[in-house]
């Protein structure tokens, strides 16, 4: 399977990644490199910026499916939600 590399996002381009938070929740946003609209991870992302499991984009129509690391990532340690 590929792997993709997303960049931090600035406008919310395909491709790319960014950090939402509620209180004391710290979750990512992604917006998929084939088809541009965004979903929320529920990955394990690691202090490099891997993200296990590979990533799905759920929307209807689009097929995207591959590893991914998030660049720039800033070296947080986030469990996968259940
Ligand atoms: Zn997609």
């Amino acid at each position: 399977m590929a792997r993709a590399l997303l960049e931090q996002s600035i406008g919310r381009e395909p491709g790319t990644w960014r950090l939402w938070s509620m209180g004391k929740r710290v979750g990512v946003i992604i917006a998929c490199p084939r088809c541009g609209r965004e979903s929320t991870l529920v990955h394990e992302v690691r202090l490099n910026g891997d993200v296990e499991p590979s990533a799905v984009c759920p929307h209807q129509g689009c097929d995207w499916h591959e590893f991914i690391q998030l660049l720039d990532w800033p070296g947080m340690h986030l469990h996968r939600l259940t």
